[in-house]
């Protein structure tokens, strides 16, 4: 990304990873919504974009050995892996507390700041990597921030066999987070808000209907937002049970969304509500969802590009971030 518009360079120079930093070679890339938007409007310093990948790790850089960061990175070397997007700088208050996903000075790959993985090569922290185990193909493995995710925030939730459970907005995260409840529970329900995700509901056998027509009976045992606007809250507490239990979780990123904005706090008290908000990522959880294969990724999977496409495709209306673009990253000539 260069100066407010973004740019496809043939060259770039292999970066030098510091204290704790694997260089990772990088063979598929997703398109999220973040990084789409970060296309179709670019801002802050230049830097490379993306988030999401799977790769093989060329080299760890000096202390990515056992010690306080988690693993050891030596072991590494050579090895598919895929990882967090996400990087806390481990000194700070939060981060010395157990709170480092609250981190203060919390850097995202590809976010200002911090180069993202849409090159050849890029840096990670070893700490944040995670082995693709050889039965996942790389076009399902670079799904796996979406499946960490979703295992995140459906292990938050306490489900059991016969409670009515809503799933506000259909992201992937939504989509993957409804299917894993639904293996719980026998009566979960995906609230849609768009087209495409219908689509994927009808492909995996998930129950869904229109966010629009979801009605607000107050009937629901629980409810997850995986949108996290004050729409889709406002849907939420409006669907929920008296002491019925919602979690919020924004993992669309995106503001908006169905019907419009109540008396949020009012109902809450009114219906004596548990409210949580939940935030984060479990990337060996969904690793191992990944590998289980029973969540068919091919539905979230829109198109197959070279990373060379990728700009023009995402700057088309029609491309909406919710399900994916893959691109694939030959081998780099140096
Ligand atoms: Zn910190």
């Amino acid at each position: 990304m260069v100066q407010g518009r973004v740019s496809f360079e043939r060259e770039a120079p292999i970066p030098v990873p510091g204290t704790g930093e694997a260089i990772v070679r990088t063979t598929r890339v997703a398109v999220c919504h973040a990084a789409a938007d970060s296309i179709r409007a670019p801002r802050g310093p230049d830097r490379t974009l993306g988030r999401e990948f799977v790769g093989t790790v060329e080299r760890i850089g000096p202390g990515s050995g056992p010690g306080p960061l988690r693993g050891s990175g030596a072991n590494l070397v050579g090895k598919r892996v895929v990882g967090s997007a996400s990087r806390a700088c481990g000194s700070c208050d939060r981060c010395r507390s157990g709170l480092s996903g609250h981190c203060r000075d919390r850097r995202t790959l590809g976010e200002p700041g911090t180069e993202g993985c849409f090159a050849d090569y890029f840096t990670v922290p070893v700490s944040s990597l995670v082995e693709v185990p050889p039965g996942i193909g790389d076009d399902e493995a670079v799904l796996s921030s979406t499946f960490a995710a979703a295992s995140h925030l459906a292990r938050a939730v306490p489900i059991s066999p016969r409670i009515l459970v809503s799933v506000i907005g259909d992201g992937a995260v939504g989509l993957v987070t409804a299917a894993l409840l639904a293996s719980r529970a026998e009566t979960v329900r995906i609230l849609t808000l768009r087209s495409s995700a219908a689509m994927v509901c009808e492909k995996w056998g998930l129950r869904h209907r229109p966010a629009g027509e979801a009605g607000r009976r107050h009937d629901q045992d629980l409810v997850v937002d995986t949108e996290g606007s004050d729409s889709s809250m406002s849907l939420a507490v409006g669907l929920a049970r008296p002491r019925g239990m919602v979690f919020v979780s924004r993992t669309t990123g995106r503001a908006g969304g169905p019907g419009p904005s109540e008396d949020v706090c009012g109902a809450i008290a009114e219906l004596e509500l548990t409210v949580r908000g939940v935030r984060g990522e479990d990337f060996p959880g969904g690793v191992a969802i990944l590998a289980g294969g029973s969540i068919p990724v091919a539905p979230l999977v829109a198109s197959r590009l070279t990373l060379e496409q990728v700009p023009g495709c995402v700057v088309d209306p029609g491309f909406d971030g919710m399900v994916k673009v893959i691109a694939s990253v030959p081998p780099p000539s140096h």
